[in-house]
């Protein structure tokens, strides 16, 4: 337990499982309020709102498809309405939604977009409203965008490397406001989106330096470090914490 972030608030978009409820967990351990998204899981984010309420934080689960953007903006109100104040938003929900680009139709094509792209862009909208300086805005981005190791990320890869762009945008137009806005690119982290024993696991261990999965803390650490106050000098930059996944 630490209590830098003490007195916060956070958001944290699909944070009922994997690498969301990792950062749900560390920002609360870090003295933070924090309030998260899922979209099925209502059990699994009931289960992370009470481990953050046993580590004496006050949390929140709300129900929020991130292809809904009405859904989205509700919840920001609703955050701000129940705690007061939102300091940090953790934009980390995403789909993986992969095959040979002859498989792949529009509609998987803008519901990559909707969830991986618009999502971060209308609830960032919606948070930096509510923001003071010292603001920070996180996106969870992929090591798919920085590097196309094997076939059939088109879509992915594309909605994933717009947050590079929308970081840095984000970070322009905000920074004069005292909001800093970064992303980082997890390398392959078990969760059940990609299990350490799934069946490509070690093919694509093989693409990284360390030649080894991260757990879902690892990248919450990285978070954590840019949701403190110390990284204020840190703004519109893509961190990639992939285990040497794009060297
Ligand atoms: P998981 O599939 O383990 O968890 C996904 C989380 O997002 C769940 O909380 C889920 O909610 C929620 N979610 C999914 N779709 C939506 C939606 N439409 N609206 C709201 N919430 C949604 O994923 P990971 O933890 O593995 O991935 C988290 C992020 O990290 C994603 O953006 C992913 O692209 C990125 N990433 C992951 C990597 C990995 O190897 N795991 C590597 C690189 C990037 P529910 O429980 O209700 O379904």
């Amino acid at each position: 337990m630490s209590n830098v972030l003490d007195g916060k608030v956070a958001l944290v978009t699909g944070g009922s499982r994997g690498i969301g409820a990792a950062v749900a967990l560390r920002l609360a351990a870090d003295g933070a309020d924090v309030a998260l998204t899922y979209q099925q899981n209502g059990d699994r984010a009931a289960q992370v709102v009470e481990q953050i309420k046993a580590a004496g934080r006050r949390a929140l689960a709300v129900r929020a498809d991130n292809a809904d953007p009405a859904a989205l903006t509700r919840t920001v109100d609703e955050v701000v309405g129940e705690f007061g104040r939102i300091d940090i938003l953790v934009n980390n929900a995403g789909i993986y939604l992969a095959g040979p680009v002859d498989d792949l139709g529009l509609a998987e094509f803008d519901l990559s977009i909707a969830v991986n792209v618009r999502a971060p862009f209308v609830t960032s909208k919606a948070a930096a409203r509510h923001m003071v300086s010292g603001g920070r805005i996180i996106n969870i981005g992929s090591n798919m965008a920085q590097r196309a190791a094997f076939p059939g990320h088109s879509v992915y890869s594309l909605s994933k490397t717009a947050l590079i762009g929308l970081t840095k945008g984000l970070g322009r137009d905000l920074g004069p406001r005292g909001i800093t806005v970064n992303l980082i690119n997890p390398g392959p982290t078990d969760t059940d989106a990609n299990p350490a024993d799934g069946p490509y696991a070690e093919a694509i261990r093989g693409f990284t330096a360390l030649g080894q999965y991260a757990e879902p803390a690892d990248i919450a650490a990285a978070v954590a470090f840019l949701a403190r106050e110390d990284s204020r000098y840190l703004t519109g930059a893509t961190i990639d914490v992939d285990g040497g996944f794009a060297i």
